[in-house]
């Protein structure tokens, strides 16, 4: 059998709302996108949205209307994919990696306590694999400084709680990534949500270059509208086409949690008491179920990935550690002792095929061929 990684659920239902963003005579984002941005905002209960043309641009977005630039310091996780710290590069600001807790792969508010310094400007927690970090607790450890904005990296997370509380509503930002392989996706996209208005207002002039109107305000009113550029923008919004891929996915994503959670359930159960390592899962959180990690030793795990392909399994690696590829070890010196858990993780880890149309068979495949094909291996190491 053939088991793909990931397969996206748009199909010939989608048809009819691309049909209707055809029909607009403009194809930039218009009327679309905001219905989606409105419908976004209700979900997660934010007042404010603004969909971006992919994570990382409105990452970008966001730390400019923040104010982080040159001479700034931005404390990210060395467990997350290597966009995290792009972005705060791109701003010609400094990553300032920290390891994550060695159960959970998450970035800790000891951490954060640890790295602040009076360059801070933000801090990027990432809600890895799908489970949200302990928000209230990282901002207890800014210790009051209203000068360091809280940014979730939301990119695995869009469905998933903390106390019931979902992402954007205990930062200062959110940002979510609508990638081709991300629980929602349009292929390629992204969505900033905020609860300060002010903020929003300013992300959404530099989503457009900066101008004072977008294109679609130019033409409001029947006439050519004049605009200005108070200052510098770039280019992250999102065209209404691939803006209508996202709102049947929104409006079913309680069901495609729900399908995710009893997959990764039947996961955890099937390897409870083998020799394959799994994070841990926090309570009072609803875990998004993004991705089915599982970690091998580092010797191993290479042969682990070939044991299942050659079953016709594909894997993929999320991720090995951020700082430790190759720019960065370059630009910085890091080194795989700085970053201990991280480094160790992102060694052995690889990521099991997880997606609401994984059908029984398929994850009794992979679960047989794991238990087949890495279990004796593992275990032979071992002895
Ligand atoms: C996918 C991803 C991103 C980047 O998203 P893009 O939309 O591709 O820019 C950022 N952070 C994490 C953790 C991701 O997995």
């Amino acid at each position: 059998m053939k088991v793909d990684f990931y397969r996206h659920p748009l199909g010939a239902d989608d048809l009819a709302a691309l049909t209707e963003a055809l029909a607009s005579p403009i194809l930039t984002n218009g009327r679309i996108g905001e219905r989606v941005e409105r419908q976004i905002a209700e979900f997660l209960q934010i007042p404010h949205a603004l969909l971006t043309n992919s994570w990382s641009n409105g990452a970008v977005t966001a730390l400019r209307a923040l104010g982080v630039g040159p001479g700034d310091e931005v404390i990210v996780p060395a467990m997350t994919f290597i966009a995290t710290a792009n972005v705060v590069e791109w701003v010609g600001a400094r990553p300032v990696f920290v390891d994550v807790d060695a159960d959970t792969l998450l970035m800790t508010p000891e951490a954060v306590a640890q790295a602040l310094t009076p360059r801070t400007r933000a801090v990027i927690p990432v809600h890895l694999y799908g489970q949200m970090c302990d928000l209230p607790g990282i901002r207890q450890a800014l210790d009051g400084r209203d000068d360091v904005a809280l940014i979730e990296d939301a990119a695995h997370c869009f469905e998933g709680a903390l106390q019931g509380r979902r992402p954007g509503a205990l930062s200062d930002v959110a940002i979510f990534s609508f990638y081709a392989t991300k629980n929602v996706t349009c292929g390629e996209g992204g969505a900033i949500v905020t609860r300060h208005a002010a903020l929003a207002e300013r992300m959404r002039r530099i989503r457009s270059q900066g101008m004072t109107q977008g294109a679609k305000d130019r033409f409001s009113g029947g006439g050519y509208n004049h605009w200005d550029m108070t200052e510098l923008g770039l280019k992250s919004n999102l065209s209404d086409i691939l803006a209508a891929l996202l709102p049947a996915q929104i409006a079913a994503i309680e069901t495609t949690r729900t399908q995710r959670q009893h997959l990764a359930q039947r996961y955890r159960d099937a390897f409870a008491n083998g020799p394959l390592r799994m994070p841990h899962w926090l309570p009072q959180r609803d875990h998004a179920h993004h991705l089915f990690p599982v970690h091998a030793p580092a010797d191993l795990r290479d042969a682990a990935i070939r044991a299942l392909e050659e079953v016709g399994v594909s894997v993929t690696v999320n991720y090995r550690a951020a700082p430790l590829v190759t720019y960065y070890r370059e630009k910085y010196g890091f080194t795989p002792e700085m970053f201990p858990v991280s480094h160790a993780w992102g060694e052995g880890v690889l990521s099991l095929p997880l997606y609401p149309a994984l059908t029984a068979a398929e994850q009794a495949w992979v679960i047989d061929a794991a238990r087949a094909r890495l279990y004796p291996l593992l275990t032979s190491a071992a002895a």
